[in-house]
């Protein structure tokens, strides 16, 4: 098997799993529970806020765990307060968690505007700015895009809105960028990022809030997470994600994927009419590409029968009818039926992209020889 959508979701580390059995089948105490086996619990807690926090240069009590970052965004766009009619601003290339989050805010009365992003899938830093106003009461830009891994400054961008008006909040989605970019500056108030991207286990992730920043929870109960997230902790998840975020730290060199990466572009190079959208600043680990004359899900399916994965797109886009952050960076109808996003975990190697090039070069000559997309 090979494996190449790690945008989507990466395998756990090996050394999860005593991990998650302990906290599972041994230490599977409520970590709000009073007798002294739930301290076991509640340290684990705590040791994976430390881990998390120190990975995003934040504070252990700045962490909110969640069940993931769809849940973290979701909480960061409803959650902060906002005055009736208040300006939202999200960029046209964000993950369907933030946009369907802002459509709902649309629903409810707010002013949502959305950025452009150029070819690359940036968002027009100008254009952005220029819609940031009085009004304005929350921006959101993804860090690194999880469709043509553009890197967005979203550094230089929070210190740039904060200049127009100090009191906007500023989220970024950081999934694609944690534990591989430097961490988020003090003007980025909140910052999501999920655990099964870093080779942790599905359904844990983190909101980052600053201190001092305002949220309303999205869920009342127990008053779990600082009352920001009530519900009973999946500690077994949220430990394992800590030691990901560890483990993944120590084990990603940018170099190895730098290399991968110019690998494939060679070697794919041979295809005719192959288009790559390689972002000015983008993340290696991240390519997206169009085959003209192809469906590239046909393509997906034909290597699947090799046991070789990769992917279209995000896949939460997948769900949806079409893929509205390729459209945003004007990419046609066809090219976009012709995409192909390649995303390279820890695992993947140069002999495994050779075998990824041959094979896509194979199948290409086979579906065009058929005019498959005619
Ligand atoms: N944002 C981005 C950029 C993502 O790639 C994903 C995962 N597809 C999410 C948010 C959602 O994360 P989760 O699966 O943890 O809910």
């Amino acid at each position: 098997m090979m494996y190449f959508d790690n945008a989507a979701t990466t395998p756990m580390f090996p050394e999860l799993k005593d991990a998650l059995f302990k906290y599972s089948f041994e230490e599977f105490y409520n970590a709000s529970a009073l007798y002294g086996g739930a301290k076991s619990a509640k340290d684990a807690l705590q040791n994976a806020r430390t881990k998390v926090a120190s990975r995003l240069n934040a504070q252990a009590s700045e962490i909110i765990f969640t069940s993931g970052a769809t849940e973290a965004n979701n909480t960061a766009l409803l959650g902060t307060p906002k005055p009736a009619q208040a300006r939202v601003i999200i960029t046209a290339a964000e993950h369907a968690s933030v946009t369907f989050c802002a459509a709902e805010l649309k629903r409810r009365g707010f002013d949502v505007l959305t950025a452009p992003v150029d070819a690359d899938g940036a968002v027009v830093v100008s254009a952005l700015l220029s819609l940031c106003g009085k009004n304005t009461a929350l921006v959101s830009v993804i860090h690194v895009s999880n469709e043509t891994g553009a890197v967005n400054p979203i550094n230089e961008i929070s210190a740039r809105v904060k200049a127009i008006n100090p009191k906007i909040i500023f989220h970024s989605d950081g999934v694609q960028a944690f534990c591989k970019l430097p961490p988020p500056a003090k003007t980025v108030d909140l910052y999501s990022v999920s655990a099964h991207k870093i080779n942790g286990p599905k359904g844990a992730g983190a909101l980052k809030c600053a201190q001092g920043i305002h949220l309303n929870p999205l869920l009342f109960g127990g008053g779990q997470e600082r009352g920001l997230r009530s519900g009973t902790e999946n500690v077994a998840g949220i430990y394992a994600f800590g030691l990901a975020a560890e483990l993944f730290q120590k084990a990603y060199s940018p170099d190895v994927f730098v290399g991968l990466k110019a690998a494939l572009v060679t070697e794919l190079g041979a295809l005719p009419s192959v288009k790559f959208y390689l972002p000015e600043a983008g993340v290696p680990n991240i390519i997206s590409l169009s085959i003209e004359g192809i469906y590239s899900e046909t393509l997906l399916h034909m290597l699947e029968v090799d046991e070789i994965y990769i992917g279209l797109g995000s896949a939460c886009a997948a769900n949806k009818a079409g893929n509205s952050a390729l459209s945003a960076t004007g990419r046609t109808a066809q090219e976009i039926k012709g995409s192909l996003r390649i995303s390279l975990g820890l695992h993947n190697s140069l002999g495994e992209i050779a075998v990824l090039s041959k094979k896509i070069i194979e199948y290409t000559a086979k579906l065009r020889s058929r005019n498959v997309a005619k």
